[in-house]
C-alpha cells in the first residue's frame, strides 16, 4: 500500500467511526509508525510501506477508531514544549495546565524548595525545572506505575526531580516554598459524561476528586499550611465552576492576595495565593 492510500483509507476509517479530526489523526499515526515528516510525505507519496509498518498503521487506526486516545497510541505528548512518555497509568497532560506553569514560573524564586502534589506523567514539575534548574524539585503521586512515568519523563528531559510514591504528603518531610498541584477535580457522577477517550481510557484515578469533586483541594489546603514556609505559594488547578469554592477553603486557612487565572477559553483554570 501506499502512503497517499493509507493515509486515504486510515481517514475514512476514522470517519466512519465517528472520529471528528479523521484525517489530522490517520495523519498522525501515519507520520508516527513510518517515521516520515509531512514534507517527505508529500514529495513521495506514492512509496509503498513496508508490510511491517503496512500492519502496525492497521492496528493502530484500529485503535483510534475505538476511542484510544492518539498519545497513548503513540506514547507520548508534548507539553510546555518537551516532549512527555504517556501510558494508559497517567493523565495526557493538557495545554490548560501550561497556563498553571507559567503562573507559577512568574512568581517562584529561582532557588525555591517546590512540590508537585499529584504529579501524574510529572510534565508539570519537569517543565518548572527546565526553566527554573536550580529550584530544588519534589514530585509525589498515589499510583506507582505513574511515579515510574515521571522518573523516565524527568530522565528523558534532563532534568532532576526527587519522586516519590506518596498519599499526597505522606511522603515527603521539611518546608517547601511552592506548592504545585492539578489534582483530580471531577465530580465522581459526571464521569460518565466525559467524552469517550477520556473515559474509557485515562486513569479515573486521576480524574476522580470524589463527591463535589473538591476532595483533594480540602486535603491539599488543609495539609499547606504545615508543609509551607511562611511566605510559601500554594498554586492549585482546578474546574472552571471550583473557583470560588477553592478561594474559600484558601481563605479559610489564612491564605492571602488569593488570585484567580483564566486559560485561553476565558476560564478560571488556577487559584494561587501565599501564606
Ligand atoms: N499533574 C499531572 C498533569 O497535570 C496529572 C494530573 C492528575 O493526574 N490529576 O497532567
Amino acid at each position: 500500500m501506499r502512503y497517499r492510500e493509507a493515509l486515504a483509507e486510515g481517514t475514512a476509517a476514522l470517519e466512519k467511526a465517528g472520529i471528528e479530526t479523521a484525517r489530522l489523526d490517520a495523519w498522525y499515526l501515519l507520520e508516527h509508525v513510518c517515521h516520515i515528516t509531512r514534507q517527505y510525505f508529500y514529495l513521495n507519496d506514492t512509496d509503498e510501506l513496508k508490510e511491517e509498518e503496512q500492519q502496525e498503521y492497521e492496528l493502530a487506526i484500529g485503535k483510534r477508531a475505538e476511542r484510544v486516545p492518539l498519545q497513548y497510541i503513540i506514547g507520548e505528548q508534548e507539553f510546555m514544549g518537551l516532549t512527555f512518555k504517556v501510558n494508559p497509568s497517567v493523565l495526557i497532560p493538557r495545554q490548560d495546565t501550561e497556563i498553571l506553569v507559567e503562573e507559577i514560573l512568574k512568581i517562584c524564586k529561582p532557588d525555591a524548595r517546590v512540590l508537585d502534589l499529584c504529579t501524574g506523567s510529572g510534565c508539570i514539575i519537569i517543565s518548572m525545572v527546565r526553566n527554573l534548574p536550580n529550584i530544588e524539585a519534589y514530585g509525589g503521586d498515589i499510583s506507582r506505575q505513574a511515579i515510574n512515568a515521571a522518573k523516565e519523563n524527568a530522565k528523558l528531559n534532563q532534568t532532576a526531580v526527587i519522586f516519590e510514591r506518596s498519599n499526597l504528603y505522606e511522603a515527603f518531610s521539611g518546608k517547601f516554598d511552592v506548592i504545585v498541584s492539578n489534582p483530580p477535580y471531577i465530580p465522581s457522577a459526571e464521569i460518565p459524561n466525559l467524552m469517550p477517550e477520556v473515559r474509557d481510557f485515562e486513569p479515573h484515578q486521576a480524574l476522580d476528586g470524589l463527591e463535589d469533586g473538591l476532595y483533594f483541594y480540602r486535603k491539599i489546603i488543609a495539609g499547606s499550611v504545615e508543609y509551607l514556609n511562611e511566605d510559601g505559594i500554594l498554586c492549585l488547578e482546578i474546574g472552571c465552576e471550583q473557583a470560588s469554592a477553592v478561594t474559600e477553603m484558601m481563605k479559610h486557612f489564612g491564605f492571602k492576595d488569593i488570585t484567580v487565572v483564566q486559560d485561553l477559553a476565558g476560564l478560571d483554570r488556577v487559584v494561587r495565593g501565599h501564606l
